[in-house]
């Protein structure tokens, strides 16, 4: 199997994804910030969009879908518990469940924490999963409508994932992020190469997404949360992952 995934920088710095079948011709999208840069990037390729796969609620994830569908043939598919505040849906799907996507399983997992109802989007073949506005590339979303707790089950689930996953995610906050990261894991070699790396590529105007799963677990403060030495480092050495998730999740709001 050979799909073919590209990165597409929507609106001012959102990103949206293709997913490619060579074999078939057909395209998924992943998120719909806006029409017109994805039907540029599908037409530039000669590409048939097939699928849309919806991450959670925001409009700078679906404002794009009413366009984009009219394009023809196209499933759209999300959460099943979203359903009422999605565009409509041709499949709504639950968090556990898998479903084939050009012979390529694709594993929705709960990804609540910015909205309660977000799912992400795994796909094992194509070493890549989507993760909206949950783990973000040095970062996480900000928790909208659900608890620390919630996101903290979802970030530990995604961090669960095979190390060299690509994390596709849903925003260009990695600099930002980055100055945060700083701010409370400032002697963390891993930390401080990705700032170096992130710096170079905002710098030659390059993308920061997707990242690789094992760079986040070594430098995106919010998975850290699992690491007893850097709990030990901030004084939390005696709370619970979940508990110094809060604590910095509770920082970075006020940052
Ligand atoms: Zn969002
Ligand atoms: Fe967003």
């Amino acid at each position: 199997m050979t799909l073919t995934l590209v990165t597409i920088p929507c609106l001012a710095d959102n990103y949206a994804f293709l997913i490619h079948d060579p074999a078939s011709g057909d395209t998924a999208l992943v998120d719909a910030p806006e029409a017109a840069p994805i039907a540029a990037a599908l037409d530039a390729r000669g590409w048939r969009l097939s699928h849309i796969l919806l991450t959670h609620h925001h409009d700078d994830h679906i404002a794009g879908v009413p366009e984009l569908r009219a394009r023809g043939d196209v499933t759209v598919i999300g959460a099943a518990a979203d359903a009422h505040r999605l565009p409509p849906l041709d499949r709504a799907v639950a968090p556990g469940e898998s479903f084939d996507l050009f012979g390529a399983r694709v594993d929705v997992s709960d990804a609540s924490g910015h909205t309660v109802g977000h799912i992400a989007f795994h796909v094992p073949d194509l070493g890549a999963v989507f993760t909206g506005d949950s783990l973000m590339a040095m970062g996480c979303g900000r928790l909208f409508e659900g608890s620390p707790e919630q996101m903290w089950a979802t970030l530990s689930h995604l961090a669960s994932l095979p190390p060299q996953t690509l994390v596709c995610s849903g925003h260009e906050y990695t600099a930002a992020n980055c100055r945060f990261a700083e701010s409370v894991d400032p002697a963390n070699p891993a930390r401080i190469a990705r700032t170096a790396a992130v710096t170079a590529a905002r710098a030659a105007g390059k993308p920061t997404v997707p990242s690789v799963l094992a760079d986040e677990i070594a430098a995106n403060p919010f998975l850290r949360a699992a690491n007893a030495a850097f709990r030990a480092e901030i004084g939390m050495a005696d709370r619970t992952p979940a508990q110094v998730f809060a604590h910095l999740r509770a920082l970075k709001d006020r940052f």
